[in-house]
């Protein structure tokens, strides 16, 4: 397989550091072509602005989603972000590495979806009509791809256990498996994440990376996440509200998982 790793960890001897060497190592002793996004490495540019595209279509006001749309069409888009979309669409999978910094991605990650993610080839795909809302939740340009989360937490595994005071560690990566990786097509698998960062030594690295690496032995036959396909019939369209004989009175993130 063709895989891409994101990472984004501005220190290469720390913890992330070693797991994504480990995880390179891991994934090319069995075979697989590897390219490693190291965003920190890349001084990765993390805002979107009016220098995103060579020819920007409106100098005096700058529309994010405008000019995203124009230069993703007409092939203007700055060389880092057009870059970038090619070894997305090289990869057969995605594994995004980062620690756990307040509760969600590290900035630099975040920069790198607004700006590769542009208009045309992450959202406002395909047809939108009264049976069709765009390519999206499970249809769209990187359908057919899998994806992974391997993330890093400072704090215990208890305190993201459903009833734990930080919430549900599956609630907290719900908008990056669901909003970021799901949306644009991706088959997301089970996220990797390793707890309790500072009591790691050499004896818990030797189990992570055991850990680690069965999962990444496995890749290809780990069951995705069940998440409902938007156009499949759950939901209706346009108010794209989950049908009310489906889990009749549940909510929650978890009622957009299927069986
Ligand atoms: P490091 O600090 O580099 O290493 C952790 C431990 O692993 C160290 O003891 C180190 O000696 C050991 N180690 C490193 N490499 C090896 C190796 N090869 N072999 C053996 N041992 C090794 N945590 C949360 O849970 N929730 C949050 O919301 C959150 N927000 C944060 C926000 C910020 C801004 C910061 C800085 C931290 C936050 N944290 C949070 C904690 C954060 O998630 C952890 O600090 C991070 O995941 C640790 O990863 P690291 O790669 O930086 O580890």
């Amino acid at each position: 397989m063709n895989i891409l790793l994101v990472y984004a960890h501005p220190e290469p001897k720390s913890l992330n550091g070693s797991i994504k060497n480990f995880t390179v190592k891991r994934l090319e002793d069995s075979g697989h072509r590897v390219q490693v996004s190291d965003l920190y490495a890349m001084k990765w540019k993390t805002t979107i602005d009016a220098s995103d595209s060579r020819e920007p279509l409106d100098s005096q006001r700058f529309d994010p989603y405008l000019e995203s749309q124009h230069a993703f069409a007409n092939g203007l888009q700055s060389q880092d972000i057009a870059a970038e979309q090619d070894k997305l669409r090289w990869a057969d999978t995605v594994i995004l590495q980062f620690p756990l910094w307040w509760f969600s991605m590290p900035a630099i990650l975040k920069g790198w979806i607004e700006r590769v993610y542009a208009s045309g080839f992450a959202y406002g795909v395909g047809e939108h009509s009264d049976r069709h809302w765009g390519d999206r939740y499970g249809e769209g340009t990187l359908a057919g791809k899998r994806a992974m989360l391997v993330v890093t937490a400072g704090g215990w595994e208890s305190h993201y256990k459903p009833r734990g005071i930080n919430g549900p560690i599956d609630d907290l990566l719900f908008p990056i498996q669901h909003g970021i990786l799901y949306y644009p097509g991706f088959d997301v698998l089970p996220p990797f994440v390793v707890y309790q960062t500072h009591k790691v030594d050499e004896a818990g690295f030797n189990q992570l990376t055991e850990r680690l690496g069965e999962r990444l032995d496995t890749l290809s036959l780990t069951p995705p996440i069940a998440y409902r396909q938007q156009n499949a019939g759950d939901y209706a369209i346009p108010e794209l509200v989950l049908r009310p004989d489906i889990l009749p009175g549940k909510t929650g993130f978890s009622v957009h998982i299927g069986d």
